[in-house]
């Protein structure tokens, strides 16, 4: 079997979230079932820095309306996953952000340089494509190679099969009529069983009416989608796909989140060396400036600071949160407001709350080890991974109880299988109860300890999802 992974994020080399990470690891698991998998990916510069000997293989040219003709790089990366870099300088050599420019908004080519990959993918899998590899399946993931099966459609000949992954519902790729001709896409595309999306061209629509099959990244996610309270306007168009699609959870790359060997933890721990946890949690409050306090709940953040993440609940009880009392980190960046409430709420509690906006990995890992509690109080949450990373360094999280946050975590409140606190309603109040029952058993230590266990034995890894996936090719 024979399949094309299309990507606009590639971790550890471009990430903005959870795509990145998921890109990062399927395919080596995918290999791992015998699929000879291939990652299609624009050649960034930190993706053309990191592999400076990719060959060209190809210049797909004739693509339409008006794409350049771009270059077709091939490498290998470290794990032995192949790569096809699509190398077009002038759409992908900027640095940063892959989606927006220095001043933090969309480039305004993101049509031409998204609408370049997808109609890549399509090249790759029909007979115009002249490399010596041919796809069965093109595996496209969110609005970036959305429009993949679209173009799939419209072209002649034979032509592989094509599966969407929807990893946020939320972003659509929304552009207008005009693009339709400087995409290539034929006139007769513009109609509610094409790409038009009351009157916009969204390459997330044209993926989900077009694509042979439909998955996202958690069962619960699955569902929620296909309700008109949390399909973000797709619910009608996923209903009538509903035999279409399917919820598979995302594993997590269990090597380079592993407490037992991370690079970026100082001490090294597992489920049967939980005491050097602590050591990991005075490290990170020397690190952060905080109090070197033992005897305090130390409560964390990583995430992109939107409202999707349901931080700004957090904000409004955090002066609570401290009275309880408790210590809070925060690692996390986008929603400038929010970014500037954090910031000040961290300026008026020195000692007890630490901020810092960014985005930094090795922090990231460093916290995951040394917080005692995780917040993640999401509104919606398609899979979320921070919660497995929480799991597995055994810092139980609090989740809202929402798509993959929902299918993972397991409130203590089951004796059996409790791993961490879920709540129901979006609401401060909700959010303050469960941080209460988290920063009370934390006071706990035997029943801390099961929890923390717990939560550390359970299976994230990528071999089960990769099964499924595995299956879902076959399908097709
Ligand atoms: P999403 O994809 O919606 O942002 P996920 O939980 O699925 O949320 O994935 C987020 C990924 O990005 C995780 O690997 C998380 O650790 C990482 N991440 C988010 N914000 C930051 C940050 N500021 N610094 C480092 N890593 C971050």
């Amino acid at each position: 079997m024979k399949v094309l992974f299309a990507t606009s994020e590639l971790a550890p080399w471009v990430k903005t979230g959870g795509l990145g990470d998921v890109a990062g690891s399927l395919p080596a698991a995918l290999r791992a079932q015998d699929v000879d998998v291939r990652v299609l990916v624009p050649a960034y510069p930190a993706l053309a820095q990191a592999f400076p000997d990719a060959v060209e293989v190809a210049r797909p040219h004739w693509l339409g309306g008006l794409l350049p003709t771009p270059g077709l790089k091939q490498a290998v990366t470290p794990d032995g996953t192949p790569l096809l870099l699509l190398d077009y300088p002038h759409y992908f050599d900027r640095t940063g952000n892959p989606y927006l420019g220095p001043e933090g908004r969309d480039w305004l080519d993101n049509h031409l340089r998204f609408g370049l990959l997808s109609r890549v993918a399509a090249w790759i899998g029909s007979d115009a494509s002249t490399l010596d590899w041919q796809p069965d399946v093109i595996h496209c993931n969110d609005w970036q190679t959305g429009l993949a099966p679209a173009y799939l459609r419209y072209l002649p000949g034979r032509l592989a099969k094509s599966l969407l992954t929807v990893h946020n519902l939320a972003f659509q790729g929304l552009f207008d009529h005009a693009s339709l001709f400087e995409l290539g896409l034929p006139d007769a595309s513009w109609h509610l069983d094409g790409v038009e999306y009351h009157g916009y061209l969204s390459f997330l629509k044209a993926g989900l009416q077009q694509a042979d099959a439909i998955s996202t990244v958690s069962p619960s996610y699955a569902r929620e989608i296909q309700t008109d309270a949390e399909g973000m306007g797709m619910a009608g168009l996923l209903r009538h796909r509903a035999a279409r699609l399917s919820g598979i959870l995302n594993g997590i790359d269990t090597q380079a989140w592993n407490p037992a060997t991370d690079p970026h933890l100082p001490n090294h721990y597992g489920p049967r060396r939980l005491e050097a946890k602590a050591a990991n949690k005075a490290g990170l409050q020397v690190e952060v400036g905080l109090d070197l306090r033992d005897d305090l709940p130390l409560l964390a953040v990583v995430s992109r600071l939107t409202e999707q993440k349901g931080l700004d609940l957090l904000l409004q009880i955090a002066p609570r949160v401290l009275e309880l009392p408790a210590q809070l980190v925060i690692l996390g960046s986008g929603d400038h407001a929010m970014e500037r409430a954090f910031a000040s709420m961290a300026h008026r509690h020195p000692g007890q709350c630490a901020v810092r906006i960014g985005f930094d990995e090795g922090f990231a890992h460093r916290i995951e080890a040394g917080a005692d509690i995780f917040l993640m109080p999401s509104r919606f949450e398609p899979c979320g991974l921070n919660q497995m990373y929480s799991l597995r360094y055994g810092t139980p999280p609090v989740v809202r109880a929402t798509g993959g946050l929902a299918d993972t975590v397991v409130d203590a409140a089951d004796e059996k299988h409790g791993n961490g606190f879920v709540f129901g309603p979006a609401t401060a109040a909700a959010l303050l109860d469960a941080v209460q029952r988290a920063a009370t058993a934390w006071r706990d230590p035997a029943l801390w300890r099961r929890l923390q266990k717990r939560g550390m034995a359970r299976d994230s890894s990528w071999a089960s999802a990769a099964r499924h996936y595995v299956d879902l090719y076959r399908a097709l």
